[in-house]
């Protein structure tokens, strides 16, 4: 589907909730596609990308990056302790804060930097074990050191919703606690779902299927 297609399908969710067209940003997620793929979504004025993976990122995104100042880069994976560093001088938000050894470990590494990068934490609503994320009953906890002991700027939530369920419940989850907590910031919904997701006030959805596979021709 292309770059047009996805913002005419976010333009029409927005409407249907209720919602302005500019309140829900769209992250390109452009995990396993080479610096050729991207190109052509750049040229088309996408501002937003994500990768779950720093390796992958540091070996495409830096020549990306100087040639178009403006890109925002979101990491959106498991970030382990020790890649905190990496994490830090290559991207512009963090939405996977999970557990306060990376809060401090990313504290150390924006003192060390003298960046500041906006977080979110990731919420685990399905608690599946092998999943990132905090468990929801932790959250608040987690939210209270990141921002009390690691100082960090925490603007909103972000999840996962287990691949076998309908992403509904999760959505409403994440969209409560974000409330209660007052973050304005709810980063969810992907490819299969992002339509769902506005409804449950997604500001931030995150797409890479639909956005670089190639249209398959109408039967
Ligand atoms: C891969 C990935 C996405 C995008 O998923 P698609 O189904 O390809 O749109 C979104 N969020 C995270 C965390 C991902 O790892």
């Amino acid at each position: 589907m292309s770059l047009s297609a996805i913002r005419h399908r976010i333009e029409a969710a927005c409407r249907a909730a209720g919602r302005d067209a500019d309140s829900v940003t769209l992250a390109a997620v452009s995990k396993n596609r080479t610096a050729a793929d991207i190109a052509p979504l750049v040229a088309a004025g996408q501002k937003t990308f994500a990768e779950n993976r720093v390796q992958e990122a540091a070996a495409k995104w830096p020549a990306l990056r100087a040639a178009h100042p403006d890109i925002r880069l979101h990491f959106i994976g498991h970030l382990q302790s020790n890649k905190a560093g990496d994490a830090v001088a290559l991207f512009d938000v963090i939405e996977s804060v999970d557990r306060a050894s990376l809060a401090d470990a990313l504290r150390h590494e924006m003192d060390r930097q003298n960046r500041n990068l906006p977080c979110y934490i990731q919420v685990n609503t399905g608690e599946e074990p092998q999943k990132g994320g905090v468990a929801p009953a932790d959250l608040a906890g987690l939210l209270a050191h990141c921002r009390d002991a690691a100082r960090l700027d925490i603007r909103g939530l972000m999840c996962i919703p287990p691949a076998d369920e309908i992403p509904d419940m999760h959505f409403a989850l994440l969209h409560k606690y974000a409330r209660a907590l007052g973050l304005p910031v709810l980063s969810m919904g992907m490819s299969s779902d992002f339509d769902t997701a506005i409804r449950y006030g997604a500001t931030e959805i995150r797409v890479g299927t639909a956005l670089f596979a190639a249209d398959t021709p109408a039967a």
